[in-house]
């Protein structure tokens, strides 16, 4: 029996998992994640503005994982890839004779000074619940303080975690408004990006359409504004300031500090994988989601990160952990962009879909399509029942 293991237990671990249950004859399977179950974080922003809760976005991964799959909940603190096996903070080492390697992301400061102590990050649930416990108790707190910054908060970053926070952000804020008492015209929300353009992955006219919805829901935008630092309640670009209590981290994301302290060759701990997922001299071991770097042979540039490629990766990087136990030839990762939706909150929002030719959506007719993604997702990686529940 090969011995399989997989770190993480996201989007592309538990896919993957799940995919090689089906044909576990020859296989013994292990799962190790930091948690008991698994969070969709492509509805973090949601948690964190307080539009849901995180039971609504998480599911039990025992619950969820076929029974012939092990779970080992525990956190990965090293691969020791000349000895194949996988160090744990809590239980002795896990050998492999396979490893799909799938930790995810961290958030990504770009070395800014400041950024990591004095500005909030959505990457887990526990930073999602900091970021709405932080924003709920600054509101609540102008009543005492009356000071004008606990009012104030500012996104940083306008990619499309970004955005689709803003879009959360100003449908829930009547909500608070009525909760805190709040004196609405003087609530002011920043959003602060380095570069030129709002939302890059999308065509000029839906990113324009985000950002007058944004801008008529209260948001102003500061684009060609590189954040250079930031102090606690002050975000600092060249020679301006701009001051907020609340101050979102949202520019980015870099894998898990494993792969470096593993001793991968990296960049931004995201390890540039062959064609068929494996790394380069190790043809057991598979780097996939949000870990990998892989080109688009289309553009030559890196396909983004995203929860889309990272179950497109699991399913080649199954599928090619059986053709290897059965003495067949690994295929090679090919991927076909279903498109991308952004939310606006709710009931808006953008979307570019590549299924039977190319369409632009915009507007109220988004809300349910995202809806539809994120069930799909559900459906996907736990059960019908999950999938209802969480409706
Ligand atoms: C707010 C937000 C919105 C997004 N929206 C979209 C979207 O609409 N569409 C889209 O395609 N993508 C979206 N993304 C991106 C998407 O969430 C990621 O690309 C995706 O989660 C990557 O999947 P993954 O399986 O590689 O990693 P992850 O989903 O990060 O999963 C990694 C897993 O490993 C666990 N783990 C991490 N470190 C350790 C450790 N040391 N030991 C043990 N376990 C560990 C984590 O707890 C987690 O369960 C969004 C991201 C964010 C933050």
């Amino acid at each position: 029996m090969a011995n399989v293991l997989i770190l993480g237990a996201g989007y592309a671990g538990l896919r993957a998992a799940k995919l090689l249950a089906k044909h576990a004859s020859q296989l013994t399977i292990t799962i190790v994640n930091d948690h008991p179950y698994h969070y969709e974080s492509t509805q973090l922003h949601e948690v964190a503005v307080g539009n849901k809760e995180p039971a609504d976005i998480t599911f039990s991964l025992r619950a969820s994982l076929p029974d012939n799959v092990n779970l080992v909940v525990d956190t990965v603190t090293k691969i020791d890839r000349d000895q194949q096996r996988v160090e744990l903070a809590h239980h002795d080492p896990l050998p492999y004779d396979y490893l799909i390697n799938s930790l995810g992301f961290e958030s990504e400061t770009f070395g800014i000074p400041g950024a990591e102590e004095n500005a909030l990050p959505l990457i887990d649930i526990d930073t999602a619940v900091a970021a709405r416990k932080h924003l709920e108790e600054t509101l609540a707190h102008f009543s005492q303080s009356q000071d004008p910054d606990d009012l104030r908060i500012i996104v940083c970053g306008a990619g499309f975690t970004s955005i689709e926070y803003l879009g959360e952000l100003v449908h829930r804020l009547p909500k608070l408004i009525d909760q805190y008492h709040l004196p609405a015209d003087q609530i002011k929300i920043d959003c602060i990006e380095a570069m030129p353009k709002v939302l890059p992955m999308f065509s000029q006219d839906l990113a324009d359409y985000a950002v007058h919805y944004l801008e008529s829901h209260g948001v102003t935008f500061h684009t060609s504004t590189p954040i250079t630092q930031i102090d606690p309640g002050v975000v600092h670009s060249k020679d301006t300031s701009y001051t907020a209590h609340t101050i979102i981290w949202t520019t980015g994301v870099q894998g898990s500090h494993v792969i470096a302290d593993s001793g991968y060759a990296q960049k931004r701990n995201r390890v540039m994988v062959q064609d068929d997922l494996t790394v380069k001299d190790h043809p057991n071991e598979y780097i996939i989601g949000d870990v990998s770097a892989v080109p688009d042979p289309a553009s030559g540039r890196l396909y983004p990160t995203t929860a889309q490629i990272a179950i497109a990766q699991a399913d080649t990087a199954a599928h090619n952990i059986r053709a290897q136990v059965s003495g067949r030839t690994p295929s090679k990762f090919t991927f076909h962009s279903l498109g991308t939706v952004c939310s606006l909150g709710p009931t808006s929002g953008v979307a570019e879909i590549n299924m039977l030719g190319h369409w632009k959506f915009k507007g109220v007719i988004v809300g349910p399509l995202k809806k539809l993604v994120n069930d799909r997702s559900v459906l996907e990686l736990a059960n019908v029942r999950t999938m209802l529940e969480s409706n």
